[in-house]
């Protein structure tokens, strides 16, 4: 990659922070229980490939994506971890599924025989974890209140299909990551669904290898969940609420350079609608960067970028390939010097609360013409961009 791609606009990538976080997870989960790393979205915008490696090379036990084309990026990138599938494979690609070695998520009875039949046709067996509705409303086996007895029925039907291997067996929490009361026990009643759902099976003769449930806010809180494998997504990258009682350290941050520099004169009217003017006389800096690379357009007049002598105000609205920020207090910014979006010196936790949103998105949003740079021991080790299709 050209050395001037790399000064536009750059992702940094903390390998040893991912590894550190993948540590004190473990550190925390003790010896007996796996750990699953969630990489769907291309690792919440990290680069799957990359962050898989390094976490098959550290003993992940398994990797989660959404999707059969997320699972097939990493098995050509020849990740040979056990890659469970969170959302829904058409059935008639179960022999792709079987090929890769890929263990598919089951959410329904009907799934189930189909996929159970299309794994007889081309003469294999699929691996499959059984989805659990406990509460998320979302995919899997409905088992609350009067859905109780016949949501455990099917599941133990599903297992018992004669072409599925049912491994595993999981749920999902959606308010584990709260302190709230009300979302306190509302995560605890979901796991006791969940246990009470396990207990049925097992008197029925069915018990499973693999059963998980705690994503990160449960990894934090409720050490009682974590069963056989935890399943944490947002804390392997080091953020989300949890990351500083966790003691995390954020694994992305989002650069921009100074391309040009410019003095306005009072009363000048910055960038469309012209929603900021100048009071006085302002030095200017413009930034390659805009809502097109994954600096939300919300952020326009509100945000401060990082530089070491002090923070540079974003002035007006922000473009879709171009920033504009006030340098008028930081004479020694000048063209080139590089101004951090969101990192080690301002979370894309607290940039996620001003726009009431979560840090996941914005990771997500970081677009892929933004190279990655991988960084290990303070040296870049690998520099991916997606835009030309590099890995
Ligand atoms: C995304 C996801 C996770 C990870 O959630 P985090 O909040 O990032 O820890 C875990 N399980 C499932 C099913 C998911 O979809």
């Amino acid at each position: 990659m050209e050395e001037e791609i790399l000064r536009r606009t750059w992702a940094e990538i903390d390998l040893d922070a991912l590894s550190h976080n993948y540590r004190a997870a473990r550190d925390k989960i003790g010896a007996d229980v796996r750990y699953l790393g969630v990489v769907k979205a291309d690792a919440y915008g990290h680069g799957a490939l990359q962050v898989s490696r390094k976490l098959q090379m550290l003993g992940c036990d398994y990797l989660a994506v959404s999707s059969l084309d997320e699972a097939r990026e990493l098995r050509r990138g020849g990740i040979t971890t056990p890659v469970l599938i969170l959302g829904h494979t058409p059935p008639e690609m179960t022999p792709q599924l079987i090929r890769h070695n890929l263990t598919q998520t089951v959410s329904a009875l009907a799934k189930a025989e189909e996929y159970s039949q299309a794994a007889e046709a081309s003469g294999g067996v699929l691996r499959v974890h059984i989805k659990v509705d406990t509460g998320m409303s979302r995919l899997g086996f409905l088992v609350r209140g009067e859905h109780f007895a016949g949501g455990v029925d099917a599941i133990a039907k599903a297992c018992a299909l004669p072409c599925l291997d049912a491994e595993g067996i999981f749920t999902h929490f959606s308010t584990s990551d709260s302190d709230e009361p009300g979302d306190r026990a509302y995560a605890m009643e979901q796991f006791s669904v969940f246990t009470d759902v396990l207990d049925a099976l097992a008197k029925r003769g069915r018990r499973f290898r693999l059963r998980h449930c705690a994503n990160s806010g449960a990894l934090a809180r409720y050490p009682e969940t974590y069963l056989d494998m935890v399943r944490p997504g947002i804390a392997l990258y080091g953020l989300g609420d949890d990351a500083a009682a966790l003691g995390l350290r954020p694994v992305m941050s989002l650069y921009s350079c100074v391309s040009t520099i410019k003095v306005f004169d009072a009363d000048t009217p910055i960038s469309y609608g012209r929603m900021y003017r100048t009071p006085d006389r302002r030095r200017v800096g413009v930034l390659p960067i805009g809502y097109a690379d994954g600096l939300f357009r919300g952020f326009s007049n509100r945000l401060e970028l990082w530089t070491p002598y002090g923070s540079a105000p974003i002035l007006g609205r922000i473009c879709m390939d171009m920033t504009m920020v006030d340098l008028s207090a930081l004479p020694e910014v000048h063209v080139g010097d590089a101004l951090e979006v969101f990192g080690a010196h301002q979370s894309a936790d607290a940039l996620a609360a001003m726009l009431d949103t979560i840090p996941y998105e914005l990771v997500c949003a970081v677009s892929k013409r933004v190279p990655r740079l991988y960084m290990e021991h303070g040296r870049v080790t690998e520099r991916s961009l997606r835009i030309l299709g590099q890995a």
